[in-house]
């Protein structure tokens, strides 16, 4: 069963703001049309997926507001396929309240945070009383942990290592930090080896395929295949052609004489290992 475990629905005028938008077009040169993602177009894109997250997102500082009830509702059109993630802003007073309405009022079903985003320590106290809050809930925390082009971004909170310290104190938290926490993909393999309810997805990689490859050849040499889980991060990827690009990772190696990632790690990476966060 392929589970896309990241991606988002927005309408862009609307719910990102006017910030979001000059950087994105800035850094990647790509017009404004690029991050079109209404519910429309995303389940267009979804073929061959059988199971979506959709994440809402909320930034007080960014000014972004994808909320609960946009996700929430998409979600009820489709139930057997988008799987709902709510998002609560740890700086605001009700956060953790919040997050339990979105789970057991409106039945979402998991927690999108983005510390780089929403201006916050993930080892914080306010971020605590949220973590919390989701490990009771028993829900998995999908955590954009890695760099943004986003310039009011603080990468202070961004290294993937800060969730050594979360895991510890949430040791029954399921998380899955984002897009393997790029440019620091090897912090993310320390962390999730030895976390064992920390997983790690691959969306927004599929770009840079020479950097892909070593940094799976480094999940391969340490052992943590098994951790990494398929995500599309649409509307910045598509997975038809993500799927693609991964199973085109070995192209490198072949032509270089380096060693392979065994394409059935590959394949456990599409289809397989989410099993484990979305029983
Ligand atoms: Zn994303």
């Amino acid at each position: 069963m392929i589970i896309d475990c990241h991606s988002h629905v927005w309408d862009v005028r609307r719910h990102l703001s006017r910030g979001f938008i000059r950087d994105f077009t800035s850094v990647y040169g790509k017009g404004e049309d690029a991050l079109k993602a209404t519910p429309d177009k995303h389940f267009d894109s979804m073929d061959g997926v059988d199971k979506v997250v959709v994440v809402a997102f909320r930034s007080r500082v960014l000014r972004v507001n994808v909320p609960n009830e946009y996700v929430s509702e998409y979600a009820s059109k489709h139930p057997e396929k988008v799987i709902p993630f709510c998002c609560v802003d740890p700086n605001d007073e009700d956060a953790p309240m919040e997050l339990k309405r979105c789970v057991k009022a409106m039945g979402m079903k998991g927690l999108k945070l983005g510390p780089i985003y929403q201006h916050f320590d993930p080892t914080s106290e306010r971020a605590g009383r949220v973590f919390e809050v989701a490990q009771d809930l028993e829900i998995p925390v999908l955590i954009h942990q890695g760099t943004t082009f986003v310039r009011d971004a603080p990468l202070e909170f961004a290294n993937p290592i800060l969730l050594d310290k979360v895991a510890r104190d949430y040791p029954d938290l399921r998380m899955i930090v984002a897009h393997l926490g790029h440019p620091w993909e090897d912090e993310t393999v320390a962390l999730i080896r030895k976390q064992p309810n920390v997983f790690s997805d691959v969306s927004g990689l599929t770009y840079r395929p020479t950097r892909l490859y070593l940094k799976l050849l480094s999940c391969l040499e340490y052992g943590v295949m098994k951790k990494l889980v398929f995500g599309s991060d649409f509307p910045f990827g598509v997975p038809k052609l993500v799927i693609r690009d991964l199973r085109r990772v070995n192209r490198l190696a072949k032509s270089s004489g380096l060693p392979m990632i065994p394409e059935e790690l590959i394949e456990d990476v599409i289809a397989k290992n989410a099993g484990q966060i979305f029983l």
